[in-house]
């Protein structure tokens, strides 16, 4: 919430990457960013598919309107450690985080709003540490349709071409 097309363009990039990275399924933008939805979607060519950008200009309505359990993330929330059984049933979980400063609306329209420590830090950091504990790194198998893929080494880089994807 809050993106800032043009001035935050790295952060929103590094937040859809991290999501992407740890088995997000889609991340809806506000307010839409279709240059950064662009970017994100070519690094799915590459890498693999299966994580999109909706871009949204009504927010509240994504809230109100999601099957699952909205989990705001905010340092002013419960600890993750308390409310993570509850999160963990949900089939399907809507995290959200701000960048500069959030609607007051949102914390009334959320579900939960959930703290990853009491301290600030970053919308990257926070979605990362959730997403860790929902579920972690999903296996490689998962990309195995994908264009290209690393060969992990203890050293150097590796990259092997999948011919006609
Ligand atoms: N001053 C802003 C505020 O009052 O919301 C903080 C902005 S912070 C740089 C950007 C986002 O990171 C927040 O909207 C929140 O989603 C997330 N965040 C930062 N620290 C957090 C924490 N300790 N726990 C959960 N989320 C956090």
């Amino acid at each position: 919430m809050g993106h800032r097309a043009g001035r935050d363009p790295r952060l929103t990039t590094h937040l859809a990457l991290a999501a992407r990275a740890l088995g997000a399924r889609r991340m809806y933008l506000h307010p839409p960013d279709p240059a950064l939805a662009a970017r994100i979607a070519a690094v799915g060519r590459s890498w693999g598919e299966g994580f999109e950008i909706v871009g949204v200009e009504d927010w509240k309505s994504v809230i109100r309107s999601y099957g699952g359990l909205v989990v705001h993330l905010t340092m002013y929330g419960l600890p993750l450690d308390r409310v993570l059984p509850r999160i963990r049933r949900s089939p399907d979980v809507l995290l959200v985080v701000g960048g500069a400063k959030v609607p007051p609306d949102l914390y009334r329209l959320s579900d939960l709003n959930v703290a990853v420590g009491h301290q600030p830090h970053s919308e990257v950091a926070a979605v990362a540490v959730v997403l860790d504990r929902l579920g972690g790194i999903p296996p490689a198998s998962r990309r195995s349709r994908a264009r290209q893929a690393i060969v992990p080494r203890a050293r150097g880089k590796k990259i092997v071409r999948r011919r006609g994807r």
